[in-house]
């Protein structure tokens, strides 16, 4: 794995956080996008090589509404950004790490990404992340 690419961070709504983040880090929001497969709406911001991505729930039975029902906002995954995904997957399984999704999806950003299951990383969603070709 690389760097650690972007912090992911839930939030109950961007129009109250993005304020927030761009005053925190004194740093504009660069980009919003919402993204339809995870049904959420992101917000990222540039924090030296590493970004942070404020995640909106556009759906009450979104994860992201739910992990804020369960855990409040907060911090919701940290992710890696890896050369080849595939490999690391294979590399990760064979490790006996379990993934949330197999496949590498369409992730925010122009990146393929997929999910480990936090049960068996201490906790912690991990995302690992690949910039489309
Ligand atoms: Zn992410």
């Amino acid at each position: 794995m690389q760097k650690v690419e972007h912090i992911g961070i839930a939030v109950k709504s961007l129009s109250v956080s993005i304020p927030l983040f761009e005053k925190l880090l004194h740093a504009a929001c660069y980009k919003t996008e919402e993204v339809g497969s995870e049904k959420v709406n992101t917000a990222f911001f540039r924090s030296g090589e590493t970004k942070i991505e404020l995640l909106e729930s556009t759906d009450p039975e979104g994860v992201i509404a739910r992990f804020i029902e369960k855990k409040g906002e907060g911090l919701h995954h940290i992710a890696f950004e890896v050369k080849d995904i595939y490999a690391e997957i294979k590399r990760l399984k064979e490790e006996g790490f379990v993934l949330l999704n197999e496949t590498p999806k369409e992730g925010a950003d122009n990146k393929l990404v997929c999910f480990l299951h936090p049960k068996h990383t201490n906790g912690v969603l991990i995302e690992l992340c690949m910039e489309k070709k």
